[in-house]
């Protein structure tokens, strides 16, 4: 008989909680989890599924004026956002349903309720239960972040998004990354008016700049206001309800809604994690080897509360690597190196490998070749919006290093064209692929 209630207890069912937990169990591992909200965590429940439904939902605003000029009568068409916001609400608790599933599937115990450390091996729950566990697993993700000025709580996070009960008029989104622009452009859509604020002079800093220039350039068309070095200062709710958002020396703005979209924190406070002795980093995130396991032996953390790559698929690569190695006797550590990501702006931009900035920081010899094209479907559409792709090349070794687009349905053609790069396949590789035509995916294959 074990000296513990469980071999394994995991704090969080999010995305890399779930798989750790999923994965452990298949190992043999006896595994209980608790959650204090919903199981599913941050992507599935506030973030990149019910996002990704909106971004769909809010381009056929683009779609069904295209429409016409493919020959399609669109009058009449309304949008009524309390069907997209329930439809989509009604589908996030289908993916909780089945993630549910899968832990009774694999007999890991759920208790829904807050979990906190009370030692190397122990946990307390907020009904006052006691629970021992061999091993602990701290995967309670991220939150989004408030700037501590006046009036900040006027604002709303991703947090609350999902659940407006009606649009507004006006939006502020306050922010330069991925959540910025990404509700900058469903918003847009959507016929509100928005305006995004940023701190500093630049977007999406970790992108390649020539192509958020070009989502710089297409938001503004698109007439999404874009504010770039307004010091948030404070905020105060005017007598018609609306909220005044003081920049100091950059002006006032006037809204209906403020988003903050500025990072998100890890969660780790109020968690017992210092008092058991875990480190944590000056953001307070968790800090853990590459095995995941924190300074504490029976102690291990996996997903956005460690801010390694604040990522899903990272997520769940790092409890799986977890479950495997802690309980399947098979040590796996986790590639970090090209890891393709996307921001489903509008159009949505997507990139793997160096950027043009980081190559030619990196490497002696760089060469870019560039696609700068106009999707035929937006050519018929009468639209001038351009689509960007961008290979970087060692010029030493031919090997692509970089792959950065900007354009319809980026984040699909890059997912393919990364396993190429990630390859380190060469420039060359990808002039001998015939083209798929017609396409926008067979510019990779055509740059010159
Ligand atoms: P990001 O980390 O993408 O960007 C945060 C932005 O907020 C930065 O541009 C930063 O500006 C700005 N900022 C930070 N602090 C302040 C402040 N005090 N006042 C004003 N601006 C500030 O954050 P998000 O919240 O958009 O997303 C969080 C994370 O979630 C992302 O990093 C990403 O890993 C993940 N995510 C991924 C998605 C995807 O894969 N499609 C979608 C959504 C989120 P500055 O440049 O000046 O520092």
């Amino acid at each position: 008989m074990s000296d513990f209630d469980y071999d394994l207890f995991v704090i969080g069912a999010g995305s890399g909680g779930v798989r750790a937990s999923r994965i452990a169990a298949s190992h043999g591992a006896r595994v209980a989890v608790a959650e204090e909200y919903r199981v599913g965590g941050t992507c599935v429940i506030r973030g990149c599924v019910p996002k990704k439904l909106l971004v769909y939902g809010s381009h056929f605003a683009e779609d069904l004026s295209d429409a016409r000029r493919f020959g399609w009568d669109t009058k009449g068409a309304t949008f009524d956002w309390p069907t997209l916001r329930d439809n989509v609400a009604a589908e996030v608790d289908r993916l909780e349903g089945l993630y549910g599933q899968t832990f009774a599937n694999n007999k890991v115990e759920v208790f829904h309720e807050r979990a906190t450390l009370s030692g190397p091996q122990s946990i307390k729950l907020a009904s006052g239960k006691e629970i021992t566990a061999r091993t602990i697993l701290v995967a309670t993700g991220a939150w989004p972040s408030v700037p501590p000025i006046p009036g900040a709580d006027l604002g709303i996070t991703s947090n609350e998004v999902f659940h407006l009960p009606a649009l507004p008029k006006r939006a502020v989104i306050a922010g330069a990354g991925y959540i910025a622009n990404e509700f900058a452009g469903i918003f847009n859509e959507l016929g509100v008016e928005v305006t995004l604020v940023t701190r500093g002079d630049k977007m999406l800093r970790s992108y390649d700049q020539e192509i958020v220039e070009k989502l710089v350039g297409i938001s503004r068309e698109k007439g999404i206001d874009i504010r770039m070095n307004f010091p948030f200062k404070g905020a105060q709710k005017q007598a018609d309800g609306s909220i005044l958002i003081d920049g100091g020396d950059a002006g006032m703005i006037e809204t209906d809604l403020l988003m903050w979209a500025i990072g998100r924190v890890p969660n780790t406070a109020n968690l017992g994690l210092e008092e058991v002795g875990v480190s944590l980093d000056a953001t307070g995130a968790v800090v853990v080897g590459a095995d995941n396991r924190t300074n504490i032996e029976s102690i291990y953390a996996v997903g956005d509360v460690t801010n390694r790559v604040q990522l899903t698929p990272v997520a769940i690569r790092e409890g799986h690597a977890f479950a495997d190695s802690v309980f399947g006797n098979n040590p796996q550590t986790i590639d970090y190196g090209c890891i393709p990501t996307a921001v489903f702006s509008n159009p949505p931009i997507a990139g793997v490998g160096l950027t043009e900035e980081e190559a030619r920081a990196k490497l002696a010899d760089v060469k870019i070749y560039r696609s700068d094209f106009r999707a035929m479907k937006n050519v018929l559409a009468g639209r001038n919006e351009r689509a960007l792709y961008k290979m970087i090349v060692d010029g030493a070794t031919d090997k692509v290093v970089g792959l950065h687009l900007i354009g319809p349905d980026s984040g699909e053609i890059l997912q393919a064209a990364a396993i190429a790069v990630k390859a380190g396949l060469t420039k060359q590789a990808f002039d001998d692929t015939v083209a798929l035509h017609p396409s926008m995916a067979e510019e990779l294959v055509l740059m010159k």
